[in-house]
């Protein structure tokens, strides 16, 4: 049984430090949604018996809520136990989540990445400290029990009293679980190009794994499971979609610029809108080799609390335990020590082949 993501590109402004495939073109969001329904039907055997649906963007809460409930019955939910959609605060109205938890979504994921509305305005997020407390709110009231966040840390000027003050906000809000993500400067994005004109300054290597560290730190005290890199729940509540592309398990990709995973075949639609409205746009596809598969084991695994059997890997971790970079579980499973979490990717290129 698969899990299914639905890319919906749309975004009202975008976010300063942003690459997704993402655009600014509202007024085709109505001949999107045809589109996606189109994909949806003639790809029908492939969705049958989802387990997992995930709306991810761009912004899905960009879209009507009678449209998100066209593609929930379109791909049909009776098997579906995790019905995800992301949101912005800035569009979350009780109106809107009510209409769109009488859809189908059970799970929502909302991008408030800040509680400081000073970090907001630099990183050109559309909404503000109060829209993303009052988001968190008004889906509890519409009936939500698993909401998940995401916060950014490492942002240019930010402190490390505010990141504990965005980490203690986000626990008194009573939700289930937590993405956090130190920012990337991705090439070519605002953000990057304000700190290459040296108009800004990013935060140094140091300041940004003691924030790490402490997130890590006062969400497992809380009683959060840190069950991938980027990742905490309340136990139960550990993300079953995101969690396929961990554990590799298949998951079909629908919309302009998804990828799917069946198989050892890796299929992706191209990243076109006009190209995916027209309905012109060719699947392209790889068939994963062997080494591939190893590699994007080590390379998932190893971001997981449950790692890797040490069996499998293929090269020696000797040293890099002996280092307190990894260390051995007493299943014989290999896993990243804090440290090693700090380091994460140049160990898994260590024991890539
Ligand atoms: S809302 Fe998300 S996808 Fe859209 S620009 Fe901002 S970060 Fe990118």
């Amino acid at each position: 049984m698969a899990g299914l993501y639905v890319h919906i590109p749309f975004c009202k402004k975008r976010c300063l430090y942003c690459d997704f495939f993402s655009t600014t073109l509202l007024e085709r969001r109505k001949k999107y949604v045809e589109a996606v329904l189109k994909e949806i039907a003639e790809r029908k055997n492939e969705v049958e018996e989802i387990k997992t649906i995930y709306l991810g963007g761009g912004t899905p809460s960009t879209l009507d809520a009678a449209d998100i409930r066209r593609i929930l019955e379109a791909v049909g939910t009776d098997k579906a136990e995790e019905i995800t959609m992301e949101l912005n605060p800035g569009d979350a109205t009780q109106e809107y989540l009510q209409a769109i938890r009488k859809a189908g979504i059970n799970r929502l994921s909302i991008g408030i990445q800040s509680f400081q509305d000073d970090l907001l305005q630099l990183i050109g997020r559309r909404h503000n400290a109060a829209q993303a407390i009052e988001a968190v709110k008004m889906a509890q009231e519409a009936g939500f029990d698993n909401i998940s966040i995401d916060l950014m840390y490492a942002l240019p000027t930010q402190s490390m009293s505010q990141w504990k003050v965005d980490i203690e906000t986000a626990l008194e809000l009573k939700i289930q679980h937590i993405s956090c993500y130190g920012l990337m400067y991705e090439e070519g994005t605002v953000l990057t190009k304000r700190v290459e004109a040296g108009e800004l300054t990013a935060i140094d290597e140091d300041e940004e794994n003691a924030m790490y560290d402490y997130l890590c730190k006062r969400l497992k005290e809380a009683g959060f499971v840190h069950y991938e890199v980027s990742n905490f729940a309340i136990p139960g509540y550990e993300a079953k979609h995101n969690s396929r592309y961990w554990n590799g398990t298949p998951y079909v990709g629908i919309g302009a610029g998804a990828h799917s995973y069946v198989g050892n075949i890796r299929s992706w639609n191209k990243d076109d809108l006009e190209a995916y409205l027209s309905g012109k746009a060719q699947r392209e596809q790889e068939v994963l080799s062997e080494t591939d598969i190893y590699n994007e084991r080590i390379m998932l695994g190893l971001r997981t609390n449950k790692g890797v059997e040490r069996s499998a890997i293929k090269k020696d971790v000797k040293a890099h335990i002996e280092a307190g970079l990894l260390r051995e579980t007493e299943d014989g499973h290999i896993v990243a020590t804090q440290q090693g979490l700090h380091i994460l990717n140049r160990i898994i290129e260590d024991l890539m082949i």
